[in-house]
Formats: C-alpha cells, structure tokens, sequence
C-alpha cells in the first residue's frame, strides 16, 4: 500500500467521515465497527480514556459532563461569540475563562481546547485510514463551511496539526459536495449546494470559472437541522406517553434517549417508505408504539422544510442569479434524504438535484478528490499545487491611500475574489486601479505590484457607477486582476506575479512589521477613512446648497445641517476619528432628507442621460488626466 496516500476529511458537526481514492473512484473508509460515520462526539471514561463515536455516545447519556457533541460550533470562536451556543447546547466551559482567552470544555476532571476535541476525532479517523490500509496516514485534505472565517479555519488546521496530519489543504464543504459529482470537469457555470445536516443548514452558490470554483453567496441557518426534526417527534411522544401511562417516564434521560434512537429510525424508514411503526420499550414492561404515515410525517415537519426557502432565495438575490441561472443543484447532508426536502429543492431551483452520491458522505468523497488533484500529476505540478497559500494578502488601494484586502493573506489558490467599487468624484472617467500586496493598512507601507487605469468610465455622479475588481490567483501563482464598469461594460486588466523577487525572510518581515505597527495602522487607517468621509459629505452637502433640492427644506432643517457643519470642519482637522465619526453620523442625520431630494434628480437625470454639467456638476475640467483611486461601494 502506498504510504503517502492523501485521505479527504468531512470533519462535520454530527458526523466525520475519512474518503480516499481508489483509483478513479472515491470511497469513504469504514471504522473497525463497519460504519462509514462516526459520530462527532468525544467523551472521557471511568479510566479517563478519550472515546470516540458510536462508543462516546452512551456517555452523553449516562455522563453528560464527560462528554461532547457538536464542537463544531465553538472551533475558532471566543467566548463572547460563542452566547447563543451556550444557550442552545450543554457544552461545560472551564470554570476559570476569561475574556479574551481560548474557549476550555470540562471533560470529566480535564479540559480541552475545540481544536484538541476535534482532533480527537480526526485521529479515531486517522486510525481508522491506518489500519484500512495498514500503513501510517499523515497528510489530509480537511473541508470546512463555507461561511467558516480565517480564526474558524485557523482553528481546524491546528486540529488537524494536533492529530498529526499535515492538513494540505482546507476546501469548502460545498466545493468538496461539487468535486464528488465531478463538476469540475464543466468548466463553467453556476452550482447551487443545499446542505440540510444534523444540527445546520447551508446554501451557497457556486461560480465555476476554467474549473474554479467560487463561493459567490452563501446563507443558511446555523439552529435548523434533523435534530429540529427528531424534537418535535419526541415531543409528540411525550405527549402521547404522559396520556396514556400514569408513571411519568417523560423526565427520565434514558427513556428520552431511548425515544430519540426510536424516533430517528421511524424518520429514517419515512424515508424510503410510506409508513413507520414507531416503538419504544419503556421502563416496567412497558411499550409505547404508535404508526406514523409519510402524509402525516410530512405535515408535521413541513414549517422546518419550509425555514430553509428563505436562505436559498437570499442566496440566490445575494449571487444576482434567478433560478432558472442555475446549472447544477447538489444535496449534502443526510436529511436530504426526506423526498419531501428534494422535492422543495427541485421546486427553488426549478431542476432535479443530483442525488447519485450518499448526500452524508458526499462531503468526504469529495475531499478525496481534492487530494488525490494535489497528490496527481508530475513532479513540477504537485510541488506547484502543494505551494498552496498565498503567503501575503493581495488588495487595491482606495480613497485616502488606504489598503483594501481582496484576497487575505493564507487563502489556498487557486483563489478567486470580487470587490464593488465606486468613484469618488464626479464625472470620474479614468479610475486607477492600484495593486498591493502586504498587510498594512495604508497603502504606502504596502508592496506596490501594479497600477493600471480603467478608461472611458461614461461621466456620472461620484458613487454611482459599479465596479467590479476581481482577483484570480490560479494554480500557477498568477494574479490576474480585471476591472469592470458594470453599466458601461467598460473593462481593464492585467497579470502579475506576486512571488517575483520575493524571498521566505522578505515574507516573514513584511508579516510582523503588520503586527508591530497594528495599532497605529488601525488608528491611521480609521482617521484617514473618518475625513475622506467627512470630506465627501462636506462636499455633498455643499452642491445640495446649490441645488434646487435646499430651497424644499425647512428653516430649522437647514439652521441644523449649518450647524452641524460648522461642527464637523472644526473635527475633522483634529486627530480624533471618532469624534469625526459621530459628528458625521449626527450630520448625516441632519440632512438625510435633503440627501433623498438630491438623489432623487441625480439618478433620474443620469438615467435621462444628461451629461454632468446639466445636472449642476462643478468644474469637470479640473478632473485629473489619470484615474483617482476608487472608493469602497456601499450598495445594497
Ligand atoms: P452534519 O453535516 O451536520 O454532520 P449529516 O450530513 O451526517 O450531518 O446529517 C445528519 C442528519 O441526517 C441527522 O439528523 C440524521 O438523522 C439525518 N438523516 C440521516 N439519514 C436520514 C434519512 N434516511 N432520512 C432522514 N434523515 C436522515
Ligand atoms: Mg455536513
């Protein structure tokens, strides 16, 4: 057996899965119990001995407080954000926390950190690859959420780092759902991955460019799962128990349990059949049993079905995509199961989903594609592929000269991102598209790759034209960088390659001098931002003077924008961004209405055509012959 095999991991929130390629298939890997899932749950024995799975389930029964499920939810996360969780899930924090600090779960008497519970599963997985293929296991693709931010990836890298894999590469979970159904293979197109699991539910839309795959939008629920399902069961049988016995069972955890095993295999067989006994043994010979019919099942679960609509129609606004924009749909997770699911994800999409792979294991075998991608081809593309992060962040300077990031520093390429941009000033024609590479906040401290401008912007009022900057960084390193007006069409770009005449120790510099200088670059960058916006608001206010918009407005209306105006030209020379912040919060207020007059005849007269000058614009001569940085877009 081949010892540096690569296997795909779906370290997922109820249950893991290890996947590896046999040849050209994938197939997930059994635990030595025969099953292809473990349970995502840890717990301590009576011998302190860690427990994985199946066998660590018994104990959040019998001994809740040595054991663990659902740590997904706290990798990566503080204790201030993890509230809601707390509230939901009987996770036993570390007596001893404080702010700031990393999150400890009680395990019995010892505490762990989530990235040392997960790796606990990640090495029942490991073990289980081990003895399949009866050599050592070191190298893993791992996926996470989609949604999942850099401390969140952080967190399940080092996880990985614990168990003793190297972790090659994190994938999406929805780009992993993909990769199992061979999409890739299509180039191009749009792919949507409704993935209804145990404990939550995602959507994402997926932009596939040259084999590339781009989350483009991603929505969901993290409270809506199967379990929302098997809770309304219990509770129906409660209810049904309480009636019919004179003992009350219903505050028993065992028979809690024993009805929750019972429930779950009435909705799996609901699954594929019309009709489910459901039968629970109780305590003193006692037995509940009650028939259920897929008519009935689908009635009562269908306000849970239905919450997941909402998400996929954000989705979808969020991806600017209709329905009928859709060229794939892909079911994750085992409650896709339901026919009453599939059938409300054909009906949103309006196409038959793929169903030809298990929807809970999909995940996983699609991480094995992914590994045996970096473990393929020859010598030369491997060690390109497995230079996998771009080590630095990649971004474009904007008004004020300061850095905006659009690929974060540590992304995996090939990476690909879009940024909205606008103008900053009107009748702005040429805009300068300023390339950087570096993790301070301004742009001078950063590395300067490229610069180029986009010409022929059609003259509008500042903020009103789109432009879309994209960032593709491919499979060999190379940046590409295009711009695009999006009512015009008008569009420019260019290549380059970040890594030229870069050296490891450059890198490692360019890193810390961002962390040396953290707080004064923030203080900076928060200052520079405060008056470009007072700036602009200054100046907007100024042309609203001017326009027939003021003369609609009340006296005391204008004696408060006077003064508040009066305010915001004595901060904003300060250095206090804050209190130009609040000044140009409380003028904004002020002149909201007028702001309202003024766009009104502004977007009518650009859209009747008008040319600048029409519409009251000042001095368009004096507009600099290269472009002017954009500004960050606001759209909704
Ligand atoms: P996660 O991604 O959250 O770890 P999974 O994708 O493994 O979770 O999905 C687990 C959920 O799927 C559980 O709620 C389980 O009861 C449910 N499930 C599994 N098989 C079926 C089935 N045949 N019918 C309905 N629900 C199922
Ligand atoms: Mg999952």
């Amino acid at each position: 057996m081949n010892s540096d095999r690569i296997v795909g991991i779906d370290l997922g929130t109820t249950n893991s899965l290890v996947a590896f390629m046999e040849g050209e298939t994938p197939v997930v890997i059994p635990g030595a119990d025969g099953l292809n899932l473990v349970p995502s749950v840890v717990a301590l024995d009576e011998n302190d001995k860690i427990v994985v799975g199946n066998a660590a389930r018994k104990y959040l029964i019998e001994t809740p407080e040595r054991a663990v499920y659902s740590i997904k939810r706290l990798m990566g996360r503080g204790i201030d954000d993890v509230q809601d969780e707390l509230k939901l899930f009987h996770f036993h924090l570390a007596d001893d926390l404080h702010p700031g600090e990393v999150l400890r779960i009680k395990l019995g008497g010892k505490t762990f950190t989530p990235p040392e519970i997960s790796a606990f599963i990640l090495r029942q997985l490991k073990r289980n690859a081990e003895r399949y293929f009866g050599a050592p296991v070191s190298q893993a693709v791992i996926t996470v959420p989609a949604y999942f931010n850099d401390a969140q990836r952080q967190a399940t890298k080092d996880a990985g780092r614990i168990a003793g894999l190297d972790v090659l590469r994190l994938v999406n979970e929805p780009t992993a759902a993909s990769l199992a159904y061979g999409l890739h293979h299509k180039k191009n197109g749009v792919v949507a991955v409704y993935d209804f699991g145990g404990g939550t539910f995602d959507v994402s839309i997926l932009k596939l460019n040259d084999g590339i795959f781009e989350v483009i939008a991603t929505n969901g629920d993290t409270h809506l799962g199967g379990d929302d399902i098997d809770n309304l069961l219990i509770a129906i049988a409660l209810n049904d128990i309480r009636g019919s016995f004179t003992a009350d069972f219903t505050r028993n955890s065992e028979v809690v349990a024993t009805i929750r095993k019972a429930v779950i295999e009435t909705k799996i067989t609901l699954s594929s059949q019309d009709a489910a006994r459901l039968d629970v043994e109780l305590p003193e010979g006692r037995r509940y049993q009650r028939e259920i019919t897929r008519q009935q099942f689908e009635q009562l679960i269908q306000p849970i079905v239905q919450r997941t609509a909402g998400p996929c129609r954000l989705a979808l606004k969020d991806a600017e995509k209709k329905p009928d924009q859709i060229d794939e749909v892909v079911l994750v997770g085992g409650s896709t199961r339901i026919p009453m699911v599939q059938s409300l994800v054909q009906e949103l999409f309006q196409r038959p989903p793929h169903t030809g792979q298990n929807p809970d294991e999909v995940v996983a075998l699609g991480a094995a594609v992914q590994a045996k991608i970096l473990s393929g081809g020859s010598e030369a593309t491997r060690d390109m592929l497995l230079l996998d992060v771009t080590p630095l962040s990649l971004g474009i300077e904007v008004a004020g000269g300061v850095t905006d990031k659009i690929i974060l520093r540590n992304s995996t390429i090939p990476a690909s991102a879009t940024q909205q941009y606008t103008t900053q000033i009107d009748g702005q024609s040429n805009v300068a598209i300023h390339v950087l590479q570096g993790e301070r906040e301004l742009a001078q401290d950063c590395r300067s790759l490229a610069r180029f401008d986009l010409r022929g912007v059609p003259p509008m009022p500042a903020g009103l034209p789109r432009i879309e900057v994209k960032f593709l960084i491919d499979a060999n390193g190379i940046l590409h960088v295009s711009a695009r007006e999006q009512r015009s069409g008008k569009q420019a770009e260019i290549d380059v390659q970040p890594s030229y005449g870069l050296t490891d120790e450059q890198v490692e510099s360019m890193i810390l001098d961002s962390f040396d200088n953290a707080e004064e670059d923030f203080r900076q960058r928060q200052l520079i931002e405060a008056r470009s916006e007072a700036q602009t608001i200054l100046a907007a206010l100024e042309k609203g003077k001017g326009s027939p918009a003021w003369a609609k407005l009340g006296n005391s209306e204008k004696k408060q924008i006077a003064k508040y105006e009066k305010m915001l030209n004595q901060v904003r020379n300060e250095d206090d961004y804050l209190a130009i912040r609040k000044v140009i919060g409380e003028l904004n207020q002020a002149s909201t209405h007028l702001a309202e007059l003024m766009m009104d005849t502004a977007v009518s007269a650009a859209l009747e055509g008008k040319t600048m000058d029409e519409i009251g614009k000042d001095q368009p001569g004096n507009l600099p012959e290269t472009g002017h940085a954009l500004a960050k877009a606001e759209f909704s």
